[in-house]
């Protein structure tokens, strides 16, 4: 078997070398759904893995626009179709410096298994540019994102492909993408998630992604006979995800210490409450400060320059930052403070040697395209609703978010349960994610 997983990621960085990230996220696929494969006789002799990991079309192009004080830059912009078996493309678009063709299609591989697990019609996509919207001012950013979608805009649709936020790209962002792409075609479509309320969004969805997250870890708690009440959590990010975990998270009764950002992390003892994250919402949401002046408000509050959290004792962390945030150093001291619950807010925060870590201590360890699948749940749900021309409470969106989570879950038990009990979130989801993507691609031929 470790020949077969070899050989097959020996043609994978022949052909994408260059590209870590998402060299990263095959290996971690290839390692559980290549032993599955071998099994399974319909499978055999298909390439299906292989024709997975080629995007069906990867764009790229220029994006030119011009700054307040008239001055031209130019920005590349990405949108990667990676897979389109069983629905229309489907994935955020990040803005961020760090963009390029390998973070894009990790994340856009990611999607195909993320989409895949939650039950509902959506293949997988991903997109964005190396713009950096910080320091920005919204005119900058609204002639960024209507050049952007000047061209975005004839490769996109409601049946083609659905874009929707991610790092870099939120409310405002959406509007501002949406304005031009009506503009241009016309159309007022579903053809974006992430819309505001009163022009097609869903309720509950810029709280989808971190709600979800903290309902796939009470599931997965709740196989320990364990909750988040009275536990100590330990959340990295400060932006949409984080927000929001850090809310459901305290609501179900537990204390949530730390938040952070690319400036480093803060701890309060005391816990965040609603009004603490109600300022943390304003900074980040409408002032676009840093987290650090968390401590100016909240004296109380210690602020670690250049740090990540995962030096701070828990019982639940829930990484909603960035990818490869938590390495293997930062996986064994959460396991020797006595960490037991482990859920991927972000994609792919913890990297391959964290979560080997995780895996080998046999802790609940879920990763992103399973727990964090509850945002573009939410926007499958946006996109039901702007095609039914009907919008659901939020109540019923929730109840629906949350069987959605639980779905999910009950899909990584039933194909990442081990002989001796504990379940392998990552092999589960794989797979689970896998299976019915690879059957969508057997049924419509080569
Ligand atoms: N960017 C989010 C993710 O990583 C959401 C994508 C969407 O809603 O389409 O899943």
């Amino acid at each position: 078997m470790e020949n077969k997983i070899k050989a097959f990621m020996d043609e994978v960085i022949a052909r994408n070398g260059h590209e870590p990230e998402f060299i990263q996220a095959v290996q971690e696929v290839a390692e559980t759904v290549i032993p599955y494969i071998a099994n399974q006789d319909i499978y055999n002799g298909k390439n299906i893995l292989l024709r997975m990991v080629e995007p069906e079309r990867l764009i790229s192009f220029r994006v030119a626009w011009v700054d307040d004080d008239g001055e031209i830059h130019v920005n590349r912009g990405y949108r990667i179709q990676m897979n389109s078996a069983i629905g229309p493309y489907k994935g955020g678009l990040r803005f961020h410096p760090t963009v390029n063709a390998s973070i894009l299609k990790f994340l856009a591989f990611e999607q195909v298994f993320k989409n895949s697990l939650t039950t509902l019609p959506m293949g997988g996509g991903k997109g964005g540019s190396d713009f950096d919207p910080k320091g920005k001012s919204d005119d900058e950013v609204m002639r960024f994102c209507h050049a952007f979608m000047l061209e975005l805009n004839r490769h996109i649709g409601p049946n083609t492909d659905v874009p929707a936020g991610d790092i870099g790209v939120g409310a405002r962002e959406i509007g501002f993408l949406f304005g031009m792409y009506k503009k241009i075609r016309n159309e007022f479509t579903g053809v974006l998630t992430g819309k505001g309320l009163s022009w097609g969004g869903s309720k509950i969805r810029p709280e989808a992604t971190g709600y979800g997250t903290v309902y796939f870890a009470q599931s997965m708690l709740k196989t320990k006979n364990e909750t988040f009440e009275g536990k100590t959590v330990v959340i990295s990010g400060s932006g949409n995800v984080a927000q929001y975990a850090a809310e459901k998270a305290i609501l179900l009764g537990s204390t949530v210490v730390t938040l952070s950002d690319s400036s480093g992390y803060i701890y309060d003892k005391d816990g965040l409450n609603d009004e603490k994250l109600a300022f943390v919402m304003d900074l980040k949401n409408n002032r676009r400060g840093r987290i650090s002046e968390y401590i100016d408000k909240y004296p109380s509050a210690e602020f670690h320059k250049g740090k990540t959290p995962w030096e701070v004792k828990c019982d639940i962390a829930l990484p909603c930052a960035t990818q490869n945030e938590l390495n293997q150093l930062d996986a064994k001291n959460l396991l020797k403070n006595g960490c037991m619950c482990v859920a991927e807010g972000a994609n792919m925060p913890c990297d391959t040697d964290a979560v080997h870590e995780f895996n080998n201590a046999k802790i609940l360890f879920a990763p992103g395209k399973a727990s964090n699948a509850g945002g573009v749940a939410t926007s499958g749900l946006e996109m039901s609703q702007n095609s039914l021309r009907i919008s659901w409470t939020r109540e019923e969106v929730d109840e629906r978010l949350k069987d959605i989570m639980e779905d999910i879950h009950d899909s990584c038990i039933e194909f990442g349960k081990e002989e001796d009990g504990f379940c392998n979130y990552v092999k589960g989801a794989n797979i689970a994610g896998f299976v019915k993507v690879a059957d969508a691609m057997l049924a419509q031929g080569v």
